[in-house]
């Protein structure tokens, strides 16, 4: 028996927790488990716990039944933890983690801390989803949680593209695909499709980087008036710092935007030198070797200059 299925021996209540600013793969694991619960754990009562998640992945089943409020008395039988290498990610939902009986915490992040009671961490897993599939059983899987998980690994690894993509992953994708699910519109609806806003920024973010280092690393930064200007939030910043990172002779990308003044959200890329996972975890953050984020405090200057002291030490290696 899987960890998930021995973990919910005997519970009456479990509750979902992702990390804040839900991404693909965080809303997908949060959900997959939302329903493979409901299908095979019916006398569990399980709910989902997250930041509102974008609108775009409203075609998943159970998007509607998420819970976006820290209710009073945050308790569960079960607190499972998806997606988050940190007990911090978990953001407002926090609370849940240390009132719970017990916890679990599924995730694939290098830096995890295992802050759950159980852990199954594979940092060599392309996404949080693709742990999970191993953790369910197969005749338990609906075309509904399929949905979940495919969602998961095709943004984790930018449709197949990234390096963290294997011979698992494609396996895994091809049992989804047998599920029934309709990849072509989850891929080009919730990965390609952007608002026209979203365009606009992503232009924005490109006309203004910066190339230094010689040309190995790339910087742009949206700030808060510029956000306001064109309505946009945290939710509308996804891909920008993919297609910094896709620049002809560049190893290392860097997307800053402005949460409030002088604090700024980090978004850290590389191609195949610079592990991304050590400088964002030397700034308090964390994430994957080509993949990594933080938060930073400072003049842009600063945080650039900062930052890009430990890329370049890695440069040198
Ligand atoms: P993104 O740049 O897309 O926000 O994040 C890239 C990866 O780094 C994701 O796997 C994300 O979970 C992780 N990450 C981003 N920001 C943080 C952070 O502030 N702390 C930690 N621990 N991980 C982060
Ligand atoms: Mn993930």
């Amino acid at each position: 028996m899987s960890l998930l299925h021995t973990a919910l021996e005997n519970k009456k209540t479990a509750v979902v927790l992702g990390h804040m600013n839900p991404d693909g793969d965080c809303v997908g694991s949060c959900l997959a488990v939302y329903n493979y619960l409901k299908d095979c754990f019916p006398q569990v009562e399980v709910t989902v716990y997250l930041d509102q998640p974008a609108e775009k992945y409203a075609y998943l089943n159970g998007f509607y039944e998420i819970r976006t409020e820290m209710p009073e008395n945050p308790e569960a039988d079960l607190c499972i933890c998806l997606d988050s290498g940190d007990r911090d990610r978990l953001g407002d939902f926090l609370g849940f983690l240390d009132q719970a009986g017990e916890s679990l915490c599924v995730d694939h992040h290098i830096t995890n801390t295992g802050y759950g009671d159980k852990n199954v961490v594979d940092a060599d897993a392309s996404s949080t989803c693709e742990v999970l599939y191993d953790l369910m059983e197969e005749e338990g899987i609906s075309k509904e949680t399929a949905e979940c998980l495919y969602t998961g690994i095709i943004h984790d690894t930018g449709v197949f593209q990234y390096s963290n993509t294997s011979i698992k992953t494609m396996e895994i994708a091809g049992k989804l695909m047998a599920k029934g699910v309709d990849f072509s519109t989850i891929i080009s609806d919730s990965f390609y499709r952007k608002t026209y806003v979203q365009k606009q920024i992503l232009g924005r973010a490109l006309l203004e980087s910066i190339l230094f280092c010689d040309g190995k690393c790339i910087f742009s930064v949206l700030r808060k008036k510029d956000m306001e200007f064109y309505g946009v939030t945290s939710k509308d910043m996804g891909g920008i710092v993919e297609q910094l990172r896709t620049t002809d002779g560049v190893e290392c990308a860097i997307f800053l935007y402005e949460k409030t003044p002088q604090e700024f959200k980090v978004s850290l890329r590389s191609n195949k030198q610079v592990d991304v996972s050590r400088v964002a975890s030397y700034f308090g953050g964390g994430g994957h070797v080509r993949a990594a984020g933080c938060t930073m405090n400072g003049s842009i200057h600063d945080v650039v200059n900062n930052l890009s002291k430990q890329i370049v030490k890695q440069l040198g290696e």
